[in-house]
């Protein structure tokens, strides 16, 4: 056999492993069996002092919320977990993950993909990746001017990544929540239920459908937000007003686990 082709059958095998993998992951994190396996690990995105300190107060405890969340809103589906995710806080990171391209085409986002997950595996020491593993980065920010808008947050499916923009304000800390666990869901398979301009979709981003047109105070998690009485889009103000809606659940596998555990 040639160098060449060597070279080639190598390489195959390396994407099938890397594809396998990503099977393999989904499939675990996705079956609903056991507690989702999350690690949050904070970064002090400016640099600032009140970034500090929200990383310094930042305990596992802060995501039982995100848990009673999931809990609730999975057994709504027919799925008991319980907790349905454990949180671990690692130690703060003090580099940043490669930002996403500006309006980049579908290349050099699939480049910066790769470049994350890579960035993500020598964050996490290298060594053999963990397996159904969720990882959150949580990048605090503290703006010096009202009404400054964060980047765009992302989960990642592939990878099992989530990049989450958040105030360090206390006062933000259960809307806080409210994006862990929409970004939480985009790594288990969950799109955005939201159009171009924040306004939910319907029925999808609805977390009602069935009700009558008008005003709503309960969001559907992929939309994050609900429409008020004067018609735009309001954040509730913690996941206590947040659900899982029927295409969401859907998407992150909810009603196949109901079938696989009791048939039907
Ligand atoms: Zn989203």
């Amino acid at each position: 056999m040639t160098f060449r082709r060597i070279r080639i059958l190598l390489l195959l095998g390396v994407f099938a492993a890397a594809l396998s993998l990503n099977w393999l992951e989904q499939w675990m994190v996705r079956a609903w069996q056991g507690p989702l396996d999350v690690q949050v690990v904070p970064i002090n995105f400016d640099g600032s002092a009140e970034a500090a300190a929200a990383i310094a107060a930042l305990d596992a405890r802060d995501f039982e919320e995100v848990n009673a969340f999931l809990e609730r809103e999975i057994a709504g589906y027919g799925v008991r977990v319980s907790p349905a995710a454990s949180f671990a806080v690692k130690p703060a990171l003090h580099t940043l993950p490669p930002a996403p391209p500006q309006g980049g085409n579908v290349l050099q986002v699939m480049l910066w993909s790769l470049k994350l997950r890579w960035w993500v595996y020598r964050q996490s020491g290298g060594g053999l990746p963990q397996l159904g593993t969720i990882r959150l980065f949580l990048l605090y920010h503290t703006p010096r001017e009202e009404g400054v808008a964060l980047p765009h947050s992302l989960g990642l499916q592939k990878g099992l990544i989530g990049v989450v923009h958040l105030f360090s304000d206390p006062r933000q800390a259960r809307q806080n929540r409210i994006v862990v666990a929409h970004e939480l869901l985009h790594t288990l398979g969950a799109s955005d239920k939201y159009a171009p301009d924040g306004l939910p979709l319907y029925p999808q981003g609805y977390a009602e459908p069935e009700l009558p047109q008008g005003p709503r105070r309960v969001a559907e998690i992929m939309a994050g937000r609900f429409v008020a009485a004067n018609g735009e889009a309001v954040m509730p103000d913690s996941l206590e007003r947040c659900v899982i809606g029927a295409q969401t659940a859907h998407e992150i596998n909810l009603d196949a686990a109901f079938r696989n555990r009791f048939g039907g």
